[in-house]
């Protein structure tokens, strides 16, 4: 596995140049485009790393799992699926459009920001650092790692710069969908901030392989959660590349702007990829390939 990761780093890495940092979050501008890191961490217990492995990066829009799941761990399944639908968008994930298609406000799916956002209102808790820190507990414990925290540049520039977001927070608000907009887009935007490295993301990925249970075999989710969000990975993970992923790679997985990927194959392992040079539809350029090398030589799509 070790020769094998290794290998389709090298292949892949030339693709980096091929893609683009995010730079409407000012601070994601600096990362480094040519980095290229895998992780796997099997049900066997083998971990396996490639690449730039030990750089932290933020896991922008993979907290969107995370958040779903603790949501649905708040409230009962109904009252989540009334607020946020369970269809692919096959727009970008910050469009606005379709939001205004439905009365009251309904955004298509919790892996839109749209979506997101309304699951971020529904986390329970006295404060936004309070429903932070639930958050921040989560995902420690799925990925077993206390140091887990917040990167507080990014969450700053993002927050300062955050336009789009602010103004399909402003249209859920017109139809109460949302709390109140500052701090739904605060709790956001810090979940958004939440930094580790591919170790990590790999480690969340096996809790989800496990059906909830973590590396150390603690039951940290209910089994039936770790399925629904699998499916959600599946149908919606990858924004409008969902359809075309699911056929070249057939691997549940949800990626971020900032170009980490999460990645569960059931029963099998986790897998954490970062690769901040994207696609045109904000798609980690070399990840994706990466992943579907791995699928191919592996035979891991669940199809
Ligand atoms: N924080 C980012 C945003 O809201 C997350 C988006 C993403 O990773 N695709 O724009």
């Amino acid at each position: 596995m070790q020769e094998l990761l290794e290998r389709l780093l090298e292949k892949n890495r030339p693709l980096t140049q091929k893609g683009k940092l995010a730079k409407y979050i000012p601070e994601l501008a600096r990362q480094d485009p040519s980095t290229l890191a895998v992780s796997v961490v099997t049900v066997d217990g083998e971990t396996v790393t490639a690449g730039e492995c030990p750089q932290k990066f933020t896991i922008q829009s993979i907290s969107k799992v995370i958040t779903l799941i603790l949501a649905l761990m708040d409230h009962d399944e109904e009252d989540v699926f009334d607020k946020v639908g369970m269809e692919p968008a096959g727009d970008p994930y910050n469009s606005i459009y379709k939001l205004e298609m439905m009365t009251p406000a309904k955004p298509l799916n919790p892996m839109i920001n749209a979506g997101a956002l309304v699951v971020s209102s529904m986390i329970v808790g006295g404060s936004v650092s309070e429903r932070l820190e639930r958050i921040l507990d989560l995902v420690r414990r799925m990925a077993d790692n206390p140091e887990i925290g917040i990167d507080s540049s990014t969450f700053r520039s993002e927050l300062t710069t955050a336009y789009r977001n602010r103004s399909l927070a402003y249209f859920l608000k017109e139809y109460d969908v949302i709390g109140d907009v500052e701090e739904t887009l605060e709790l956001y935007v810090k979940h958004c901030a939440i930094a580790l490295n591919c170790l990590d993301l790999a480690r969340v990925g096996l809790c989800l392989a496990q059906y909830g249970k973590n590396i150390r075999g603690e039951q940290v989710i209910p089994r039936d959660l770790a399925r629904l969000v699998k499916t959600f990975m599946v149908t919606c993970g990858m924004y409008n590349a969902s359809g075309e992923f699911a056929i070249r790679v057939g691997i549940p997985a949800k990626s971020g702007v900032s170009g980490g990927i999460l990645a569960s194959v059931p029963e099998t392992m986790g897998i954490g990829v970062y690769g901040p040079a994207l696609d045109d539809k904000g798609n980690s350029i070399a990840g994706i390939r990466l992943l579907e090398d791995l699928a191919k030589e592996k035979n891991l799509s669940i199809f």
